[in-house]
């Protein structure tokens, strides 16, 4: 699944391709995504500049001239591609935007948990957001993040992963992050020193601007908006590594389960 930095590298790499063009009329595929898009979204698209283009957590936000936004979630398998018109469709190509300029936005999606939905005005774009995300983690507090695991008794994997508290983080890099800091994933939240959560939090801003650097990790369908594939999977320290050798002790890697997802760590070099 896309996570922060397979997202931020879709979003610098439509940027160039989509801020001052104008859409046209949105064309819907017969299938639909997680949250399917309202025919009325089409008119108050179409005509509309595209001012900017951000990243939110893991959402994708298409700001239109006047007030509305369009928020794309990339699901597990969504891409995000620009594209001649005349181009021939992939297959689970769902949405197109036509642009100004003879090309189109494709949101194509094989399983189909990507969604588009437009905001019609910023407080309720806002609202939306603030409700599901915590801060983003180049932005985060120390004494927020160590005030965040000291108040709970989840262990530490489940508070990475919970986007209400830290947004943009999943699997993959809370994963190579508790590695980096040396903390198990299993470790009682409420365990944890101060000393270690800044260790955390410093391990995490690490992780992810690396990736991004990368180009995000492609692991299955993941492409940036470029088409290109990312790099990161190369340097995992430990994701998707079992059984391999730790690059820091030579331990084998172990992978265990938490927060219902699996968890992968070197047994020696985290506590
Ligand atoms: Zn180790």
């Amino acid at each position: 699944m896309p996570e922060l930095p397979e997202v931020e590298t879709v979003v610098r790499d439509l940027r160039p391709l989509l801020v001052g063009r104008t859409i046209g009329a949105v064309r819907v595929g017969r299938h639909k995504l997680r949250s399917p898009w309202k025919p009325a979204w089409t008119p108050r698209v179409a005509g509309r500049r595209i001012d900017a283009i951000d990243r939110r957590g893991k959402w994708i936000l298409v700001r239109l001239a006047g007030d509305a936004t369009l928020v794309l979630h990339l699901g597990m398998t969504g891409q995000l591609t620009v594209h001649p018109e005349p181009e021939p469709l992939a297959d689970h190509t769902h949405l197109r935007f036509p642009l100004d300029d003879g090309r189109e936005l494709r949101f194509r999606d094989v399983r189909r948990f990507g969604s588009a939905t437009l905001f019609a005005s910023p407080g309720a774009l806002a609202e939306h957001l603030n409700a599901r995300l915590g801060p983003e983690p180049f932005a985060l507090e120390p004494e927020y993040w160590f005030a965040a695991l000291r108040g709970t008794t989840r262990c530490v994997k489940a508070v990475l992963l919970d986007q209400t508290v830290l947004a943009g983080v999943g699997n993959i890099y809370a994963d190579e992050s508790l590695f980096r800091a040396g903390v198990h994933p299993g470790r009682r939240a409420n365990t944890m020193t101060r000393t270690q959560a800044e260790s955390l939090r410093c391990a995490v801003e690490v992780v992810l601007r690396r990736a991004i650097d990368g180009r995000g990790s492609t692991i299955r369908d993941y492409i940036g908006g470029s088409g290109l594939k990312g790099g990161f999977q190369e340097e995992f320290a430990v994701y998707g590594r079992t059984g391999q050798p730790c690059p820091a002790c030579r331990t084998p890697i172990a992978v265990a389960r938490h927060a219902g997802r699996s968890s992968h760590h070197c047994p020696r070099c985290q506590k």
